[in-house]
């Protein structure tokens, strides 16, 4: 029983059920968490006794680092992880404003195959469980010796079809018993699974949302994700507009440019007619493609302002997101991608 996959209640029941005070949680969860002490033998404010009788009964387990890879010009660093049964999934260490960022996978592979992403391409093993998701996070602290400030999942997989395990993470990263990160610091990044951002936003989290919405009509969009063919723009933007009233959280618009795909200033107004339609707090991520597979080219860097002046002049917020780790295949997927091919 990995301790990273319970819940705060959850553990508290199971100290109690072993006959300590339920304090003892608390300071078993402050090593593991806090301290980032991983073995028994070293929580010092223990008795002998307890040290012997936790690890009869739990265990503290990390993914095994099998491949790291540290940017010359930013620090991003990219993790290739290695789950107990062999599966491998990618994390990244990457820094905003000066401060630490995790962005985590929430499944082994993915099942939504989008066309410009290199963890569609390898295909979906499996979802991965609580512990393998937080766990993420302290794997990265403790080989970092970073604090981590903000978490993004944002890896492989697609969080809302793996919903009650990221959920449950999200609540074990956020409890102040716990890793006590600030719940306005955690975003969730999907492509649109309509029923499941309404009941995100209603779960009682003021957590961040963003779309991954790469495309401004229907047809466009079907092109390049193939799950579009099943939830329309408009049903996934009024699914946000809902966890919106909810949250009261601004909802993040991510849209990957690719040239002379989803870059003309026809995409570009029909993208500010339909958020402006919405009428929700939006903010527009503008993402040059990464051009790490074949066939994918990035607009040119006029082409890439040009559309984000369009947005701006039609009063939606936009940026055009700056690159984190250019020169250690940050792409996601890209690591386990060529992990696998040399198998
Ligand atoms: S972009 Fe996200 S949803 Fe699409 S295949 Fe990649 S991991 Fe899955």
């Amino acid at each position: 029983m990995n301790i990273l996959g319970f819940s705060y209640e959850e553990f508290v029941e199971e100290i109690v059920k072993l006959g300590l005070e339920r304090y003892r949680a608390d300071q078993v969860l402050d090593w593991v968490y806090q301290k980032l002490v991983f073995s028994f033998d070293q929580m010092t404010n223990l008795s002998k006794e307890h040290r012997r009788l936790l690890p009869q009964h739990f265990s503290i387990d990390l993914p095994k680092v099998v491949e790291k890879k540290v940017s010359k010009f930013d620090k991003t660093t990219k993790y290739l992880f290695e789950l107990k049964d062999g599966n491998t999934i990618e994390s990244v260490l990457l820094f905003h404003e000066g401060y630490a960022t995790a962005c985590i996978s929430t499944q082994v592979g993915c099942p939504i195959r989008c066309s410009f992403c290199a963890t569609g391409q390898s295909g979906f093993v499996r979802n991965l469980e609580v512990d393998e998701i937080v766990s993420q996070i302290l794997a990265i602290e403790a080989d970092s010796r970073q604090k981590i400030r903000n978490v993004v999942y944002m890896g492989m997989g697609e969080p809302l079809l793996n919903y009650d395990n990221v959920v449950k993470s999200v609540r074990i990263l956020n409890h102040k018993k716990m890793k006590n990160i600030g719940i306005r610091r955690i975003t969730i990044s999907t492509v649109g699974i309509p029923e499941k951002i309404i009941k995100l936003g209603q779960e009682g989290l003021d957590i961040n949302l963003a779309i991954s919405l790469h495309a401004s009509s229907n047809e466009k969009r079907m092109q390049i994700i193939p799950l579009a063919s099943k939830y329309a723009i408009e049903e996934i933007l009024d699914a946000a507009k809902q966890f919106q009233q909810n949250t009261d959280r601004r909802v993040t618009i991510e849209y990957i440019l690719i040239k002379e795909f989803n870059d003309y200033d026809e995409d570009a107004r029909r993208l500010a007619k339909i958020l402006k339609e919405m009428k929700m707090k939006v903010f527009v991520n503008l993402i040059p493609v990464n051009p790490a597979l074949p066939g994918l080219e990035r607009p040119s860097i006029w082409k890439i302002n040009r559309f984000k002046e369009i947005l701006v002049e039609s009063g939606i917020e936009a940026e055009v997101r700056r690159e984190k780790g250019v020169d250690i295949e940050a792409a996601c997927g890209q690591l386990r991608l060529r992990a696998l091919q040399k198998r």
